[in-house]
């Protein structure tokens, strides 16, 4: 994942306005292009709401197995040994959740590939889906990378979510948990599309068989294991579905980890959210001082904190909870 461009002067007030205002504007009978609109927060102040006793919670010591089990693998980047030890492990945690193996093949600057999605399910009652999605690489280009937090954290907080789900009713929409692959570049990032391949093919998949229609809400889970949680506001994401996360952090008490700051992400919610598909992006980039963790072999679970993962993993299951309501 990588992040488009800082937007603190939003919040801040900074005068990073990327528009040149005229210094003496020119009477003119043409209405005068509009400029772009500055992006901007759509978090207001945010009134607690009681939670129900009975309210789905994460076993966040659970989690932090699930993130040393998959750490232990070592790299998982696409073709690597353990990225298969970790499809396996997947398909053994996943076996009873209606696990549907998405298989793609894809054009990258090291050639053709092949990449697995992987998608639990879990039906509700009400119609639609919601979709939990986290990637499960690692970086590609860098030896001894194991990404403790991005990669890791983000295949461990949906196995934790699995377990939250597993075998109570659902009353509400269905929910998908989505293992995506191949989020990472290969080569880099910023040059021939080299990102995001497993969603960017499940996106069109999904466009074409009617599934995007049925999507009420993509809630994308990246680097929330950091042990220093705190979430930018991410202005890719749909503006209601922002506010919906902020309402769950604040019932439960977390707000101060969350949308502190604006951002702007490019990652695994995209390729959803330009088929009009309502995304959120959770995600925390602050890793590390100036963000020097992101994408270094520094990424490790010393720099994790299981409580982290709860927090994050408790807010998800309240934003699903709020969906539903
Ligand atoms: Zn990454």
């Amino acid at each position: 994942m990588i992040v488009a461009g800082m937007i603190l002067c939003a919040l801040m007030g900074l005068g990073c306005n990327s528009q040149t205002k005229q210094a003496t504007p020119t009477p003119s009978p043409q209405a005068q292009p509009e400029p772009p609109a500055q992006p901007q927060s759509v978090i207001t102040e945010t009134q607690p709401m009681p939670v129900p006793s009975n309210a789905l919670k994460i076993n966040a010591d659970k989690a932090w197995q699930y993130n040393k089990e998959v750490v232990g693998f070592g790299s998982r980047a696409v073709n690597s040994e353990g990225h298969k030890k970790l499809e396996n492990y997947l398909k053994t945690k996943l076996k009873n959740d209606n696990l549907e193996i998405d298989e793609f093949t894809s054009n990258a600057p090291i050639g053709q590939f092949t990449g697995r999605n992987y998608i639990a399910k879990f039906p509700g009652k009400k119609d639609g889906i919601i979709v939990i999605a986290g990637h499960y690489d690692t970086l590609y280009n860098l030896p001894k990378f194991v990404g403790a937090n991005d990669g890791g954290s983000s295949t461990a907080l949906p196995l934790a979510i699995a377990d939250a789900l597993r075998g109570k009713p659902n009353d509400g929409y269905s929910v998908w948990l989505l293992f995506t692959d191949a989020e990472e570049a290969f080569v880099d990032w910023n040059k021939n599309d080299d990102n995001l391949y497993g969603t960017k093919h499940l996106a069109q998949k999904w466009k074409q068989d009617g599934t995007s229609a049925k999507i009420k809400a993509f809630i994308l889970v990246d680097m929330l294991g950091d042990a220093d949680l705190d979430v930018d506001e991410d202005v890719n994401s749909t503006p209601a579905l922002r506010k919906v996360v902020y309402q769950a952090a604040t019932n439960l008490g977390y707000q101060s980890h969350f949308f502190q700051r604006l951002n702007a992400f490019e990652d695994d919610h995209r390729p959803f959210g330009k088929i009009g598909v309502p995304v959120v992006d959770i995600l925390d980039i602050n890793y590390g001082y100036n963000g020097s963790l992101h994408h270094s072999v520094e990424d490790t679970l010393d720099k994790e904190s299981p409580k982290s993962l709860g927090i994050s993993g408790d807010v998800v299951l309240e934003t699903v909870r709020l969906l539903n309501q």
